[in-house]
């Protein structure tokens, strides 16, 4: 099937180009943003990521910082220039995130929040939607439909990780259903190989692998202080991994004769 390419702020997801969104689990602080934000603009990402309203496992961890994180978003967006995209937890942060925000995010948890993917069919805000990390890939395709039955057609899928009976890896990265989704789907399609192994060390290997497969992107977290990160420190890739990586992805992306994704299209001139 055809891809449909989304575009994102100034970014273009699903074209020529390969994507790499990447930024720390969460905002945790403004210069933590920024460092993060500022470095991973320089090496290649065309899209910056970071979490304000979490959806963690344990009730007694860190959930985010909430509204206080809209003022940083807003500052390192601009500061970089970057296209933003942030997960939205509950229907009533739609509003609350969709004027700070150039794509909204579904998490692996949400993804069968049908009433959150009707209230996302309602606006125009390009939507990230990744895979529940126990849904079939048809069960995925249909929650895309949920949103694009209201008239926004501007979906990016994530392949995040599926749940096996394999524990060395934080979950499976299925690389075949993201390949199938998007054989089987107009949308273009990410790998979140951050989630999906929950290992630093394998990041960089299934980037490589996604773009040798012909994807559209991959999502990734970053971080400048792992040991320090409020969520998700251990699989964040460094400042100086990030580096490493987009190097590597230029590589191969080169062989097959595809750029990496630019934050501003070609010819795109922001208004006003
Ligand atoms: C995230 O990307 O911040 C996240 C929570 O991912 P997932 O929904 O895939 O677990
Ligand atoms: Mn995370």
């Amino acid at each position: 099937m055809v891809t449909r390419p989304v575009r994102v702020g100034g970014a273009v997801i699903g074209g020529d180009a390969f994507t790499v969104v990447a930024g720390p689990c969460a905002i945790e602080s403004r210069g933590q943003f920024m460092t993060v934000g500022r470095h991973v603009r320089d090496e290649g990402a065309a899209v910056l990521r970071g979490g304000i309203f979490k959806m963690r496992t344990d009730p007694h961890s860190f959930q985010g910082l909430g509204p206080e994180a809209l003022a940083y978003a807003d500052e390192v967006r601009r500061a970089t220039g970057l296209p933003f995209v942030v997960e939205v937890a509950a229907i009533e942060q739609v509003d609350v995130l969709a004027p700070h925000a150039d794509a909204l995010q579904v998490g692996s948890r949400n993804m069968h929040n049908y009433y959150l993917l009707k209230e996302l069919g309602r606006t125009r805000i390009p939507v990230l939607l990744k895979r529940g990390f126990a849904a079939e890939l048809r069960e995925w395709l249909l929650a895309a439909e949920y949103v694009a039955a209201g008239g926004n057609e501007s979906i990016v899928l994530c392949e995040r990780g599926i749940r096996t009976f394999e524990p060395e890896m934080r979950n499976t990265l299925d690389l075949a259903g993201a390949v199938w989704a998007r054989q089987h789907s107009p949308f273009p399609v990410l790998v979140d190989p951050s989630h999906a192994t929950g290992r630093p060390e394998l990041v960089t290997p299934m980037c490589l692998a996604a773009a040798a497969a012909g994807l559209d992107g991959v999502m990734v977290e970053v971080h400048h202080d792992n040991a320090a990160a409020l969520s998700d420190g251990f699989q964040a890739l460094t400042l100086e991994g990030f580096s490493r990586l987009t190097r590597a992805l230029r590589s191969i992306l080169g062989a097959l004769g595809r750029p990496l994704s630019s934050p501003v299209e070609e010819g795109f001139s922001p208004a006003g």
